[in-house]
């Protein structure tokens, strides 16, 4: 029985941190394999030695990990097709690279740099295409292969004369090369390294890749790939999707002016990572419908390649903030609390090791105000008030509210019938204050908002009764009477 379950790889080369971009690529190879139960393949192409570190191998790691794509063959948990570090498979290279050599359809190249920027000069001054002028291809394999004993030399492709390539590539339809137009271009270079484009084709042949999934800033390599596939006899082809590539809002490609640009900075902001993902999916894929919050799982269920677009895609990070506000609401409030604490500890708004009633107190702190939360780090402001008296006022609110002739001898009322209400919870203080409006004659308005800038500093805020019922008495007696005070 064949296996027909889809085999597919996220390939990045380790020279610095997750992007939004690979994460876009990790994800949507992510989201095809678990919809098709098939398999990823984490593949580390770090044969450019000079900018590939162990670090930013680390840094795609984590990324992949906090976004929650994991993989079922790769760095940390193997599997049959490995090694999965491409430094790590020379020796494959090296033997596909010989029988390519043997069959004449590739050639050692002897040319030095110097040679070689002359060649691409003369060719532009003569207003024809810096291409590669072949003379090495007419070198004799014998003679050549004597002469690397001696000489350091690349390996080329030697590239069909004619032709023509048609990429069936599921998201942008037929797409055409003339092989006759294309370089004859390094496999290997003269430290015996493989170059990208004859790693990556070995490696997802032995690798069984079914589907290549990747930024359409690829599709040029694409035909080579396609070539040596052949040359290689290696078959069959896989089945290419070439994703358009993400914009900033100036319509210029993503890049570090348009703000964050790597998944972990998302991290640190405070982005839970399955709004990022939530949003990073909505990035050139589209569901069909309105819908625009998916869960993991669903996702994973209304994913395919059919519906990912091909014009360019915008990435918004306003959208991103509003989607991530929208997760923070969603997250069961004990589970939002472990989010938050470290933001809180790190204000000294609380402490370490927290008394039950402290803790409770907190959590209920953080349940009033996850309403409104964008960012998780937004709890440190939104919710100061609870947990110190050193709070601002803020002065519109101050000027506005506080100022009004009504002020000092209602609050004085007021702080009498707060002291004595019971229970101290929001319904009956609603009441009293809804009686206090309506015995005077006032409107709500009127009788709300110096409790709540006498209690908070401010205008905003959750609702007031349940705010002062969390606050508690004394607190609130406290503060009533400093503002009292401060109006004298
Ligand atoms: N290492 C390549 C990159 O990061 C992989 C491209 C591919 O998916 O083939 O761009």
């Amino acid at each position: 029985m064949t296996n027909t379950a889809p085999r597919v790889r996220f390939a990045p080369s380790p020279t610095g941190h997750l992007h939004i971009g690979g994460a876009r690529t990790a994800l949507f190879n992510y989201l095809f394999a678990r919809h098709a139960g098939g398999s990823l393949v984490l593949r580390v192409e770090d044969t450019d030695r000079e900018r590939s570190t162990s670090e930013a191998v680390r840094h795609i790691i984590d990324g992949m990990r906090w976004l929650k794509l994991d993989w079922d063959e790769g760095p940390e948990i193997g599997g049959a097709h490995g090694p999965y570090f491409q430094t790590e498979r020379l020796d494959i290279y090296s033997k596909y690279v010989a029988q390519l050599l043997t069959s004449g359809k590739a050639y050692r190249c002897f040319c030095t740099p110097a040679e070689l920027s002359a060649k691409r000069e003369a060719a532009q001054k003569a207003g024809q295409p810096p291409k590669y002028d072949k003379s090495c291809r007419e070198l004799p394999a014998k003679a050549a292969e004597q002469r690397a004993g001696s000489e350091s030399c690349v390996v080329r492709f030697a590239m069909p004369e004619t032709g023509e390539i048609v990429i069936d590539d599921i998201v942008k339809g037929e797409v055409k090369f003339q092989a006759g137009l294309l370089d004859d271009f390094v496999i290997m270079k003269t430290d015996g390294m493989p170059t990208y484009n004859f790693a990556a084709v070995v490696d997802d042949y032995l690798m069984e890749i079914t589907h290549i999934i990747r930024g359409d800033d690829h599709i040029s390599n694409t035909p080579r790939q396609i070539l040596l596939y052949e040359a290689l006899g290696f078959a069959p082809l896989p089945k290419f999707a070439h994703m358009s590539m993400t914009l900033g809002p100036d319509g210029a490609r993503l890049s570090k002016r348009h703000g964050a640009t790597s998944v972990m900075e998302y991290k640190e902001q405070g982005y839970l990572p399955d709004a990022v993902a939530n949003y990073i999916a909505l990035l050139g894929w589209s569901p069909g419908s309105t819908q625009e919050i998916f869960s993991h799982e669903e996702l994973i269920a209304e994913f395919s390649l059919e519906r990912v677009g091909r014009s360019p895609n915008i990435f918004d990070t306003e959208k991103l903030l509003w989607m991530n506000g929208e997760y923070i609401r969603k997250t069961p409030p004990a589970e939002l609390f472990e989010l938050v604490k470290p933001y809180l500890i790190e204000a000294s708004l609380i402490a370490d090791d927290m008394s039950a009633a402290e803790m409770a107190y907190a959590e209920a702190v953080v349940a009033l105000e996850q309403e409104r939360l964008k960012l998780l780090p937004d709890i440190v402001d939104a919710t100061r008030f609870f947990f110190t008296d050193d709070y601002a006022y803020d002065e519109a609110a101050w000027q506005k509210i506080m100022t009004q002739e009504h002020v000092p001898e209602y609050l004085a009322v007021l702080k009498d019938k707060l002291a004595a209400v019971e229970p101290f919870d929001a319904g009956s203080i609603e009441g009293l204050l809804r009686g206090q409006a309506e015995e005077r004659g006032i409107k709500a308005a009127q009788a709300f908002h110096p409790l709540r800038v006498s209690v908070s500093g401010r205008m905003q805020g959750p609702s007031l009764f349940h705010m002062v019922e969390v606050l508690g008495r004394d607190r609130v007696v406290a503060r009533v009477t400093r503002a009292i005070d401060l109006l004298k």
